[in-house]
C-alpha cells in the first residue's frame, strides 16, 4: 500500500514550512504482506494486495503447488490432449 509519511526531521530552523516542504509528504510503498517498505528499486507485485518480490515469490509457489498438472502445463504453453478417439 502507498503511505504518506512526513518525512520532516528539521527544517526552517525548526519550523517546518508547511505544504512547500519536499519532505512532508513523501509517497512510499510497503508490502501488505510483510509490512516492510518496498524499495523504489523494486518491484510491486498487485496480487489483491501490494506484495513485495519475497512476499510474491512465496505466494506465487504457494499458488503454483495448488495446480494440477494439467494447469501448470497450460500456464507454461505446453499442449496436452487425452489419446481416445
Ligand atoms: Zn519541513
Ligand atoms: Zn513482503
Amino acid at each position: 500500500m502507498f503511505r504518506i509519511t512526513d518525512e520532516c526531521v528539521y527544517c526552517n530552523d525548526g519550523k517546518c514550512i508547511g505544504s512547500a516542504c519536499p519532505n512532508i509528504e513523501v509517497k512510499r510503498m510497503y508490502c501488505d504482506e510483510c509490512k516492510e517498505e518496498i524499495k523504489s528499486e523494486e518491484e510491486v507485485y498487485d496480487a489483491g494486495c501490494d506484495m513485495c518480490p519475497e512476499c510474491f515469490k512465496n505466494y506465487i509457489e504457494n499458488e503454483w503447488s495448488n495446480l494440477t498438472l494439467e494447469e501448470k502445463a497450460d500456464l507454461m504453453g505446453y499442449k496436452h490432449e487425452t489419446v481416445g478417439d
